[in-house]
């Protein structure tokens, strides 16, 4: 599902001078324009298409930006495939841990193989782990067949590095430590039809003790609201029908603007966008989350029944030690405003267990907001050491005692979110179908406002539409269902 089509970009002077870096829009448009000459020739020379595979590793901001990758290749002409026996295959990269960066080295080499039976090929590599020169330089070092690295920033210069690649012979690395220009212009290629992610924010300036973000994605800097609104209406016209707004913590929006607006603000001015029927974000960093924000939720049935809210842990000196800028006294305050105000909304958390110097009474105060919270579900990771960032340095636990926590810490959380998801049982609720289910044969896996997962009975005609189901079986942290009435719910 192709946006932004390049073809509507204006690509003055195709063949002669090329526009300035600073008319970024229309030299990346340009370079789109000679890459597609390229392409066809060379498809024409070798009889075959040219293909290209993107393999995105991490966050959802990142399945973004890949969608916006995947969108300049088919653009320059590419047969986008998921088989990365392809010739051009991109790495979007995710660091957040060190053995993200470890399984992307591994993967290197099987592309290695495959260039063996294809010098045609080339390998690039972009994102958050490209952000840390010490990668870079492995990769220098140990990967020559490597042909393109570039980071975070200049994502949207994929155009003008690929024609580089192709046409100078010469390896092209561009790491940049910031850039006002986004990549929000360029072609995108959506995985879905009917919703869409949209970046609302870019970076993050709270520096957790245990994240890499804030070194690899830079400074908060925000979207100008018209620019994400225009973005919206774009997708609203396109048969998009629920949004998911992307920052890595939203409730910081609108600070760096001229004329600062809040998240809420934003939210509300989404919510009015006719064709948008619903509308999620993430992240929302528990420090500032509003009573604005949650009376906005409250008031616009728009905005899904679901907050991901990351409380990482519950114990005050730990929160301390990973500088979340807020305590657990402020976290069940805050949890407790949200379920007061919004009826059947769904409290999402993340947990890191196994944090440097976490106690077993550190461990008890965590399964005491889970117990007080019952958080519908919780990513509980262990805790694992991400060089360069202020955790690294500390003293760390041994891992059975890491794993000793985190098992104390996942039953608690297996508890509470089979009590909430049980509770459901029989209700009815409006589900979006997004997928024909793998599992099951004529089902489709739907998802409702809350984000429960329920499989009912349907086709690939059910695809992107809304239906009023009622849940009848809990599979813990699923529900099959069936359609009441056999229509489309009223939209
Ligand atoms: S809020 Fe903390 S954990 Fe989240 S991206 Fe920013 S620094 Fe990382």
């Amino acid at each position: 599902m192709t946006e932004n089509d390049p073809c509507k970009l204006n690509i003055q002077g195709a063949d002669g001078e090329v526009p300035s870096p600073e008319n970024s829009e229309a030299r990346q448009a340009y370079f789109i324009r000679r890459m597609q000459a390229y392409v066809a020739d060379k498809s024409l020379t070798m009889r075959r298409p040219l293909t290209a595979c993107i393999v995105t590793f991490g966050c959802q901001m990142n399945a973004r930006d890949s969608e916006k990758l995947a969108g300049v290749l088919k653009a320059c002409g590419f047969v986008l495939q998921d088989d990365e026996n392809a010739d051009f295959v991109l790495y979007n990269t995710c660091t957040v841990r060190d053995n993200a960066d470890q399984h992307v080295y591994g993967r290197l080499g099987r592309l290695h193989e495959y260039r063996r039976s294809n010098s045609f090929m080339k390998v690039a590599l972009c994102g958050c782990m490209m952000q840390q020169s010490s990668c870079v330089e492995k990769i220098r070092r140990s990967y020559p067949f490597v042909s393109l690295i570039f980071g975070t920033y200049n994502i949207y210069c994929l155009p003008e590095y690929l024609w580089e690649v192709y046409h100078s012979r010469k390896r092209v690395i561009e790491i940049w430590d910031g850039s006002e220009q986004t990549s929000d212009a360029l072609p995108a290629e959506r995985k879905f039809s009917f919703k869409s992610g949209v970046n609302i924010m870019y970076g993050c300036n709270n520096f957790c003790s245990y994240c890499i973000v804030p070194y690899v994605r830079g400074r908060e800097r925000s979207r100008e609201p018209e620019d994400i609104l225009r973005e919206v209406r774009r997708l609203a016209a396109s048969g998009v029908k629920e949004i998911m707004l992307l920052g890595q913590n939203v409730n910081s929006y609108g600070k760096t603007l001229e004329h600062p607006l809040t998240f809420a603000q934003l939210l509300e001015e989404v919510c009015a966008i006719d064709g948008i029927e619903r509308i999620r974000f993430m992240s929302s960093h528990p420090k500032d989350l509003s009573d604005e924000l949650i009376d906005t939720i409250a008031r616009n049935p728009k905005v899904a029944r679901h907050i991901h809210l990351a409380l990482q842990s519950g114990s005050d000196r730990i929160l301390t030690a990973m500088n979340r800028h807020y305590t657990k006294a402020h976290f069940l305050d805050l949890a407790g405003r949200i379920r007061g105000c919004i009826p059947d909304v769904a409290i999402t958390t993340d947990i890191i267990a196994g944090f440097p110097g976490e106690t077993a009474e550190d461990v008890d105060e965590t399964i005491d907001v889970i117990e007080k919270v019952k958080f519908e579900n919780a990513y509980t990771f262990i805790y694992s050491v991400r060089s360069g960032t202020p955790a690294a340095k500390m003293v760390q636990l041994p891992e059975e005692v890491k794993k000793e926590n985190f098992d104390r810490i996942l039953s608690a959380v297996q508890a509470s979110s089979k009590e909430r998801a049980l509770a459901l049982q029989g209700r009815c609720f409006e589900a979006l179908a997004e997928s024909l289910d793998e599992q099951q044969p004529g089902y489709v896996t739907g998802r409702l406002s809350d984000n429960m997962i329920v499989h009912f009975r349907g086709d690939a005609s059910m695809i992107g539409h809304f239906y009023q189901v009622r849940l009848d079986e809990c599979r813990g942290f699923y529900y099959f269902g069936t359609v009441i009435n056999g229509q489309e719910s009223a939209e």
